[in-house]
């Protein structure tokens, strides 16, 4: 029996009816004061600014780790689940999708969106609790945010002129506002970063794209591992229910893998459709006609509809309960941070264990700031042998 064709995309709206005010997005020419970088540099004869940072960005040691990084599912659990680097460039599609929309900055939003987890520790969000822990017990903090600019401005080696890979200052500043604000009193050392202003819509939507992209990633691999169970999700997560249900009333006969993939796929779209529109709205309500008033906002201006919002809280608190917290990945997580914080506190105690090349970040930094660091730029792979060759002295 022939299949009846399947209508992938929803006839929304033409691109054209959400394209912003051509101002709004950041602009790429030359003099343009987000192009600007810490040591200056010619030009490239073809490539813009941004797009020189993308290459930087991608041939940078931090972006192929995160190829040996957890995204939820530790490394080793199965070669189907996302890895951080794969989760990365599926932010990355949805981020330039939502761009190329919108008509703002597509090389930017693409940078921002492939250095968007550079600086995560490994295993995960576990990890980054457990840096953070240790770090308290010292008076400081650990924050992926502020690590990631830490590498690209100092860790990365790539120049015989200048430390870090010199990334332009829109990239930059993206990077620590992407996803939260930081108080000018507590960071003067981030005084170039506009602190009191807004980030750039290009940076602003980065955050909502990465929720989006785990947000159906996580139900893709929470189902297909087995520790979320279908008929549970179709019962509590009304916005998987909402793509689910018709997708099984037309295709009674199919598989439930093929109409979790339906589903997922119309989710997503869903929601980035709704983003996309909404920020538009957003954007004239506010009557925002140029990057100078994107940035004088009050409040960030890329923005899911109420609607949408409530169900992408209502399923992200779901996979929260069932599946970053459930009883299958616990104790790995629990595992993960034991060795973490027995890692850290076994190279504060006797820094002579960490490779010679800390020597002057141990001088400059201190222990405790340097091993956090040292730690979080490993892969999983690379952390577990680590404590495998310390085991003895970091449990005496
Ligand atoms: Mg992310």
């Amino acid at each position: 029996m022939a299949r009846e064709p399947v209508v992938y995309y929803f006839p929304l709206m033409t691109p054209r009816s959400v394209v912003l005010p051509a101002s709004c997005a950041v602009g790429s020419g030359s003099g343009e004061p987000l192009t600007a970088r810490q040591y200056s540099e010619p030009p490239h004869a073809y490539r813009s600014p941004f797009q020189r940072d993308r290459a930087r960005i991608i041939h940078s040691r931090a972006f192929r780790r995160l190829a040996g990084k957890t995204q939820v599912f530790t490394h080793g659990y199965s070669d189907h689940y996302r890895s951080r680097l794969t989760h990365t460039i599926e932010v990355t599609q949805l981020a330039r999708t939502i761009a190329t929309a919108l008509g703002l900055n597509g090389d930017l939003t693409e940078s921002l969106a492939l250095v968007h987890d550079i600086g995560h520790p490994p295993f995960g969000h576990a990890g980054e609790r457990a840096l953070d822990e240790a770090m308290r017990a010292h008076g400081l903090r650990f924050d992926h945010n502020l690590h990631a600019l830490r590498i690209v401005t100092s860790f990365e080696q790539r120049y015989v002129a200048f430390p870090g890979l010199n990334l332009t200052l829109g990239v930059r500043e993206g990077i620590i506002k992407h996803s939260r604000d930081y108080d000018p009193g507590e960071h003067p050392e981030l005084a170039e970063y506009f602190l009191d202003q807004q980030p750039p819509l290009e940076a602003q939507l980065i955050d909502l794209a990465d929720e989006i992209a785990y947000l159906a990633a996580d139900f893709d691999d929470g189902l297909s591992s087995g520790i979320l169970d279908l008929a549970h999700v179709r019962a509590h997560v009304a916005l998987f229910e909402r793509y689910y249900s018709p997708m099984e009333t037309k295709h009674p006969d199919a598989v439930s893998e093929r109409l979790i993939d339906e589903c997922l796929k119309r989710m997503l779209n869903a929601l980035t459709s709704d983003l996309i529109m909404r920020t538009a709205e957003e954007v004239a309500e506010a009557g925002v006609v140029d990057l100078a008033e994107v940035r004088r906002a009050t409040r960030r201006l890329v923005a899911l509809s109420s609607e949408m919002e409530a169900l992408r809280r209502e399923a992200k608190q779901y996979l929260g309960r069932h599946l970053y917290e459930s009883d299958a990945v616990t104790p790995e997580h629990q595992r993960a941070q034991h060795i973490i914080t027995s890692l850290f506190e076994c190279w504060v105690r006797d820094p002579s264990l960490l490779p010679a090349n800390c020597a002057s970040a141990l001088a400059l930094e201190g222990a405790p700031r340097t091993v956090a660091d040292y730690i979080a730029g490993m892969t999983d792979p690379f952390l577990l042998a680590q404590y495998k060759k310390y085991e003895t002295l970091c449990e005496s």
